[in-house]
């Protein structure tokens, strides 16, 4: 047998896709599947950001290669929507642009770490995190969460070792859809300084919060020590509509998005030249478009979340306040269904309530379920009632 290397063979893929995935196939093979496994909104992207790209393409803007980091006037316009948001001032040499948050993320790993170094990650976390640190040749430690889901500097105190580069934090988080406040961001930044780690701040969902005005705090509007440790990750999938463009940046300390620029220089060159006019686009535009798909947001979390904490044997302490996911524990509801694992739960869920959901493992997390509520009300109230009646079905 020919060799492949030991870091591919220890990648998990990715349950995300992998559960969509299995949704689309069942929807050929002609099976009625409501498909709450993936996380993407179901809107089109805004018109005004298509016109716009359309005009870039046939004004020959967008067929050559761009600067490795991005286009100039992206890597400013992210710059400025930091201070139009979170009024904190970062120049646009902090901006490195990659091919999505996903690639910002694993582009940082592999430059953050050395073989063996460990990286916090507190559960429940996005189901990357751990695979793309296992990918960079680190090994990634899991947090265990506490009731509230959201992690104490006391629980990172247990965890930290003199091997601890990183930390891992996502606010609004995906799959909880919990929000962190300022003073708590505060307490686990002042922490990880400290022990002089690196805190990598995932803040995709950071436009997407319900039930409050204010927006929420990014990790870089807080003490200037922290925002030395700090790289923010962000991008236009989630705010606009845009997962297909796979436009993503981070920002951080000017050398270490250097150092980025080199290793992304030998991987992607420069992300697609048209996505990056449209991330132009997008950020600069009237953002009228982002508080009418957050309207529609807010409702489907207020229809789903009475829905879901109403079915028998799931339990949802906390409503969710961002992003677009419900995260119930279902213990109980397991045991009611003679289920020993999530996956054996999924799967029944999915043969015979037809509707996909994803198992909390991938997420640190068993006996818990990622519902994605990015779809119409009609949709999910479809989706609900199936549930519903999947849970009063006795075996
Ligand atoms: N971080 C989190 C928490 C996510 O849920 C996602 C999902 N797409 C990403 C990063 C990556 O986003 P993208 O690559 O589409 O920018
Ligand atoms: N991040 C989204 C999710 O959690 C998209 C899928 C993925 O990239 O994993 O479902």
């Amino acid at each position: 047998m020919r060799q492949v290397s030991q870091r591919a063979q220890a990648v998990r893929p990715s349950a995300t896709l992998q559960a969509s995935q299995r949704a689309r196939d069942l929807q050929a093979s002609g099976i009625d599947v409501i498909n709450l496994g993936l996380g993407q909104p179901d809107f089109p992207t805004p018109a005004p950001i298509k016109a716009a790209t359309v005009q870039a393409i046939n004004a020959d803007q967008v067929d050559g290669y761009t600067a490795t980091p991005g286009i100039a006037p992206l890597r400013q316009a992210v710059a400025d929507r930091m201070a139009a948001t979170q009024n904190v001032r970062v120049t646009a040499d902090q901006v490195v642009v990659t091919t999505g948050a996903k690639m910002a993320l694993y582009t940082l790993f592999q430059v953050l770490l050395n073989p063996g170094d460990q990286v916090l990650l507190p559960a429940p976390y996005w189901v990357s995190y751990a695979e793309q640190v296992k990918l960079a040749g680190g090994t990634p430690v899991d947090v265990a969460p506490t009731a509230s889901l959201k992690v104490t500097s006391a629980q990172l105190e247990a965890a930290v070792t003199p091997k601890t580069v990183a930390i891992v934090l996502n606010s609004p988080q995906n799959p909880s859809g919990l929000v962190y406040t300022a003073e708590e961001l505060q307490a686990i930044g002042d922490w990880a300084v400290q022990h002089d780690l690196w805190i990598v701040a995932d803040e995709i969902y950071g436009d997407l919060v319900y039930d409050q005005a204010a927006p929420v705090p990014s990790m870089l509007t807080l003490d200037q020590t922290i925002v030395d440790h700090t790289i923010v990750i962000n991008g236009v999938s989630k705010t606009y509509a845009m997962t297909g463009w796979r436009i993503g940046w981070a920002i951080g300390p000017v050398d270490l998005m250097t150092t980025m620029t080199r290793a992304l220089s030998h991987m992607t060159g420069n992300t697609a030249a048209v996505s990056q006019a449209a991330a132009v686009a997008a950020l600069t535009q009237d953002q009228a478009p982002v508080g009418e798909m957050k309207r529609h947001f807010q409702e489907r979390l207020d229809t789903v979340y009475p829905l879901v904490t109403a079915l028998q044997g799931f339990e949802l302490v906390h409503k969710p306040q961002g992003a677009f996911y419900l995260f119930p524990d279902v213990a109980q509801a397991m045991a009611l269904k003679h289920c020993a694992t999530t996956e054996d739960f999924v799967n029944r869920i999915l043969d015979e309530a037809h509707v996909a959901v994803v198992a909390g493992e991938a997420f640190g997390l068993p006996h818990h379920l990622r519902i994605s509520y990015a779809t119409d009300l009609v949709t999910l109230r479809e989706a609900l009632a199936r549930l519903a009646t999947f849970m009063k079905t006795t075996d």
